[in-house]
C-alpha cells in the first residue's frame, strides 16, 4: 500500500468508525457469540502472500463485529498469537492449538514480558520453598532467591529483577558475546552453596549493543535439570526468525518456559506489540489472578484465556487487529522479504566498512545490525561518534562492551535503501578524513 492508497483507505475508515458510532443503537449490546467463534472462522495460519485491503475490511464487518468487543479481542489475539508462533516454529507446546497448557499473549513491551516471566517463576519458586522449609519467613525466602542474565542483557531485565526484589546476576559473556553453560552451572553452584536459590535466567537472542546470541542449547538444559525457569529475550531479532535461513538462532527455544519478540521492532506492527509465549499458562495466571466480583463472567475457566491475568494491567487494547491486518496485508513472504532486504544492507554496510583499512567491524554481522570502528583507541572512536551526530546529517548510537568503544549502524526502517546506506558512508568517511587532517594539525 503505498501513500496515497493509504489516504484513501485511511479515510474510508474514518467513515467506518463515524457509521458505527452513529449506528449504534441499532447493534446488539451483548455478542450473540460463544467461545472460540473467531478460530472457525479465519485460517490456522497467516497466510503465505499479501492479500487486498478490501478483503481484510470485509473481514471486519463478518468476523469481529459480531463479537465486538471484548470476545473479539480475545479471540483474535489467541488466534494471532497461533500465526505468529507458526511464522516462527516455535515448539507447539507454546501454541494455544495444541490443547495443552501452553499460550501467547501480547504485551506492550519486551520489559513487561520480562518483568512477567521473572514474577511467575519468583511465585513457583517462593511455593517450592514454603512447602519445602515451612519456617522461613516470606521475606527470608525473598532473600534467598537468585536469578541469572548476561552482562550484555538489556537494561530491562536487570529492572525487571529491582520490581521483583529479587538478586539478579549478570553473568559474563564469551568472547563472542554469548552467555555459555559452564559459565551459568558454576553460578548455580556457587550460590547454592551460599545456601540461595536460584530460579530464574533470562537469555538474549540478539543482544541490544551488538546483537550477539546467548547459547541456548547448552543453557536450557542446565535450566531444566536445575529447576530454573529460562526466559527468552529475543526482542530485536526474534522476528528474522521468521525466514527458514535465521530460525536457527533459536535453536534450543524449546528448554525455555517463556519467549518473547517484539513485531513492532521489526515485523511493521506499530508499537506496541510485544508478543510472549508461555509453556505453562497456569503458571502465569497463579503469579497474577485475582478475581473481585466485578471482573467475572459466565465463561471464566474455559477454553478462551482470561487474558487480564497474564500480565499487570487488568485493561486491554484491540492491539490483535494490526497484527491481522499486517499479516493478511504482507503475507508471510513479504515480511521475510523486508528482513531479507534489511539484513542485505547490512552486510553491504559490512563490505564498505571492511574495503577501509581505517575500519574494524568489531564482532559478527548476523542481522540488521553492524558495529564499527576506527581502528585503535577509544578516545577516537569516541571523538568520531560526537562530530557525527554533531554534524546532523545522520544519526548513530555507540556502545561499549568489554571495555571497548564501537559505532553501532542499525538497518531497521522498513523504507531504507541501498542509496541510503552509500549516503551514511559517505558521511562517516568524509567526517572520519576530517578527523584525521584536524589530527595531523
Ligand atoms: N530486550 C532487548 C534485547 C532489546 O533490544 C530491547 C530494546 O531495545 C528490550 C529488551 C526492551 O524492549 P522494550 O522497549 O519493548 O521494553
Amino acid at each position: 500500500m503505498d501513500g496515497a492508497e493509504f489516504r484513501t483507505r485511511g479515510r474510508e475508515m474514518v467513515d467506518y468508525m463515524v457509521d458505527y458510532i452513529e449506528g449504534i443503537t441499532s447493534r446488539p449490546p451483548l455478542p450473540r457469540v460463544s467461545p472460540g467463534y473467531i478460530r472457525d472462522l479465519i485460517p490456522d495460519q497467516a497466510p503465505r502472500t499479501g492479500e487486498t485491503w478490501e478483503s481484510v475490511k470485509a473481514d471486519l464487518e463478518r468476523i469481529i463485529m459480531p463479537g465486538a468487543s471484548s470476545p473479539a479481542c480475545t479471540e483474535l489475539e489467541v488466534c494471532m498469537m497461533d500465526w505468529l508462533g507458526k511464522m516462527l516454529q516455535l515448539p507447539r507446546e507454546f501454541l494455544f492449538c495444541e490443547e495443552g497448557k501452553g499460550g501467547g499473549v501480547i504485551q506492550g513491551t519486551a520489559s513487561e514480558a520480562t518483568l512477567v516471566a521473572l514474577l511467575s517463576a519468583r511465585t513457583a519458586a517462593m511455593h517450592k520453598l514454603r512447602d519445602d522449609q515451612p519456617e522461613l519467613t516470606q521475606g527470608q525466602i525473598l532473600d534467598k532467591l537468585v536469578a541469572y542474565t548476561s552482562e550484555e542483557a538489556h537494561s530491562s531485565v536487570e529492572r525487571a529483577s529491582l520490581i521483583g526484589m529479587v538478586h539478579m546476576r549478570l553473568l559474563k559473556t564469551d568472547e563472542r558475546g554469548s552467555l555459555r553453560g559452564t559459565t551459568l552451572e558454576t553460578a548455580i553452584r556457587e550460590d547454592r552453596e551460599k545456601g540461595l536459590y536460584p530460579f530464574f535466567l533470562c537469555a538474549t537472542v540478539g543482544t541490544t549493543s551488538r546483537c550477539t546470541f546467548d547459547n541456548l542449547t547448552e543453557l536450557g538444559p542446565i535450566c531444566t535439570r536445575q529447576g530454573l525457569w529460562m526466559h527468552v529475550d529475543a526482542a530485536y531479532a526474534g522476528s528474522a526468525c521468521i525466514c527458514p535461513e535465521f530460525r536457527y538462532l533459536l535453536d534450543g527455544v524449546e528448554h525455555s518456559m517463556s519467549f518473547n519478540f517484539n513485531p513492532h521492532k521489526w515485523l511493521r506492527i506499530n508499537f506496541d506489540c510485544s508478543a510472549m509465549w508461555v509453556k505453562d499458562r497456569y503458571a502465569v495466571t497463579e503469579a497474577f489472578e485475582v478475581n473481585p466480583l466485578y471482573l467475572k463472567h459466565d465463561h471464566q475457566g474455559q477454553a478462551i484465556p482470561d487474558y487480564r491475568h497474564w500480565h499487570i494491567p487488568l485493561g486491554r487494547r484491540f492491539r490483535s487487529l494490526k497484527v491481522w491486518f499486517v499479516l493478511r496485508m504482507f503475507g508471510v513472504s513479504g515480511l521475510q522479504q523486508q528482513i531479507r532486504k534489511d539484513v542485505s544492507l547490512a552486510k553491504m554496510f559490512e563490505r564498505l566498512v571492511q574495503a577501509d583499512d581505517r575500519f574494524e567491524i568489531f564482532g559478527e554481522v548476523v542481522l540488521g545490525l553492524v558495529c564499527f570502528r576506527i581502528k585503535g583507541e577509544n578516545a577516537r572512536n569516541e571523538r568520531l561518534y560526537k562530530m557525527i551526530n554533531d554534524d546532523r546529517r545522520i544519526h548513530l548510537t555507540p556502545s561499549k562492551v568489554k571495555d571497548i568503544y564501537f559505532l553501532r549502524f542499525a538497518i531497521c526502517a522498513s523504507s531504507t535503501q541501498m542509496a541510503d546506506v552509500t549516503y551514511a558512508w559517505s558521511v562517516i568517511k568524509e567526517l572520519a578524513h576530517k578527523m584525521a587532517a584536524s589530527e595531523k594539525r
